[in-house]
């Protein structure tokens, strides 16, 4: 056994036209001279060979050789490409152990990058995460932890409470300097808000993050019949016997759970919720209360409408359950291949018809879809997404009064009798969905219209398409 020296293949899709061996550890460097006709191994260079065994060429290759300081794991590393399938990578992989390396364990190489002070603990974290994101938002995601991890989040926190903590050690055992700072507790106390501000921020960050890692909570809803089940086979790629041609015999009101792309799919059927008012039957009762607990614990509801009927009362009550919840939104008109005579304004005006029925929230993303051509279905779950990254978007106090404060000096609140209204700053609230506070001298003073006004400021500021928008008026 060398230097502990670990190899592994990186990548070898079956049929893929090129595959990675990586080798990492003291003896790297020694090994890939022993098996290619490499004269020399030149740190942070790619060069030409072949991988040898004995006298026998195995392979034309790429190799590449990071030094210690420059390489993911901090040890000399070497990057074998070679042509790809199984075989060829196999044989080279063979050759590595046969001079005395190591299979590395899974992660191992993430693992030494950790333990030789290449990455933090969150960072290793987050490349786990991006290495089986699914979906384009859980990737971004895994980048902004690998971006912005933790550790060096804390890092300027804990010196600084390392200073004042050693001031406040020198006032104690050293009462008779009386040049040094007297750390009284209204110096401390701004620190500690200060802290205890920041500490929250990043544990917003931390759950926003688990969040998306975790995945997004759709909801698929809409009447019996309308395709639900339908448009989840055809994204999940598969058929799971979930389909049936009679309306209401599907299933109960939530029963099926699927997981794909970084979205947790549950479908929910909204028979019950029709008869709501007069609900007698047990059975009918909790269904109904199921349809608005799955409402209530979802991220994003896609409201699924039948284009051959259009927007219903009872889509419309479901609309109505979905915006009371303040949940992210995305219509889907199903059925699109059966509406006839088609023509290029078709889309158009049936968009104009959804727009008048749900005004004023008319800023929601409307999909056309076949679930059984599998018709744009997956630009579904791409505004579910769009959706989901403006509901849960944070937006910095500074940028926030950067953008809205000159738009409020240009149209301020109309003054009432004589009392002259003054809109001090702007922050978000740290609710589920976006809701912003306006602090103010006299907010029981300001009208519907006004915070109408406010709302269509942030709105055209920062993209909040799909999410209703809270504004609140507090006293400053
Ligand atoms: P669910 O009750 O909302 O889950 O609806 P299903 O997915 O069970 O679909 C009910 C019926 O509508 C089935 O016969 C489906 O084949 C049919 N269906 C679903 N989506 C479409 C579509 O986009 N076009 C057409 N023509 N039929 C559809």
């Amino acid at each position: 056994m060398l230097n502990d020296t670990i190899c592994a293949i990186s990548t070898a899709l079956k049929d893929g036209a090129i595959s990675i061996v990586r080798m990492s550890g003291e003896d790297a460097f020694s090994v890939i001279r022993e098996i290619s006709d490499l004269k020399e191994t030149v740190p942070n260079r790619i060069a030409y060979g072949h991988i040898l065994d004995h006298d026998e060429i195995i392979d034309e290759v790429l190799i590449s050789c990071f030094g210690k300081g420059h390489s993911y794991t901090c040890e000399d590393m070497v990057e074998i490409n070679c042509h790809g399938g199984v075989y060829v990578t196999k044989m080279i992989l063979n050759l590595l152990l046969q001079k005395g390396c190591r299979l590395a364990e899974p992660g191992e190489f993430t693992k030494r990058a950790y333990l030789n002070g290449r990455i933090d603990l969150s960072e290793a974290d987050a490349i786990n995460d991006l290495v089986k994101a699914e979906s384009a938002i859980q990737a971004r995601s895994a980048i902004r932890g690998l971006n912005g991890s933790i550790e060096r989040l804390l890092t300027p926190l804990m010196d600084e409470m390392k200073d004042v903590l050693s001031m406040i050690e020198v006032n104690i055992d050293y009462p008779e300097y009386e040049d040094e700072k007297q750390m009284t507790s209204d110096v401390i106390k701004p620190y500690l808000w200060k802290w205890q501000k920041q500490a929250q921020e990043m544990i917003e960050k931390a759950e926003r993050f688990s969040l998306v890692k975790d995945g997004i909570d759709t909801v698929i809803i809409g009447k019996p019949n309308v395709g639900k089940s339908s448009l989840t086979n055809a994204l999940l790629g598969e058929e799971r016997n979930i389909v049936t041609p009679v309306a209401g015999t599907t299933r109960d009101a939530i029963s099926s759970y699927y997981n794909k792309f970084g979205h947790e799919f549950m479908i929910v059927d909204t028979a019950g919720l029709r008869k709501k008012a007069k609900v007698t039957e047990d059975l009918e009762f909790y269904s109904v209360l199921r349809s608005i607990r799955a409402i209530e614990n979802a991220d994003v509801c896609v409201l699924m409408i039948d284009a051959t009927s259009g927007i219903e009362a009872q889509d419309m009550s479901i609309f109505n359950l979905i915006i009371r919840n303040k949940k992210g939104c995305v219509i889907v008109v199903n059925k699109w291949d059966l509406v006839p005579d088609k023509t290029a304004n078709t889309m158009k005006e049936f968009k104009a018809a959804i727009a008048k029925r749900i005004a004023p929230m008319s800023d929601i993303p409307v999909i056309f879809t076949s679930a059984t051509n599998k018709q744009r279905i997956m630009d579904v779950l791409e505004a579910a997404e769009h959706v989901y990254a403006n509901y849960s978007r944070r937006i910095p106090t500074s940028q926030l009064n950067d953008a809205m404060l000159p738009e409020i000096e240009n149209y301020p609140p109309p003054a009432w009798k004589g009392k002259y209204i003054k809109i001090k700053y702007i922050t978000q609230l740290p609710t589920p969905s976006p809701s912003f506070a306006f602090f103010c001298n006299l907010p029981q003073y300001i009208r519907d219209p006004y915070k109408r006004f406010l709302e269509n400021k942030l709105r055209s500021h920062f993209d909040f398409t799909g999410c209703t928008v809270q504004v609140y008026l507090r006293q400053k």
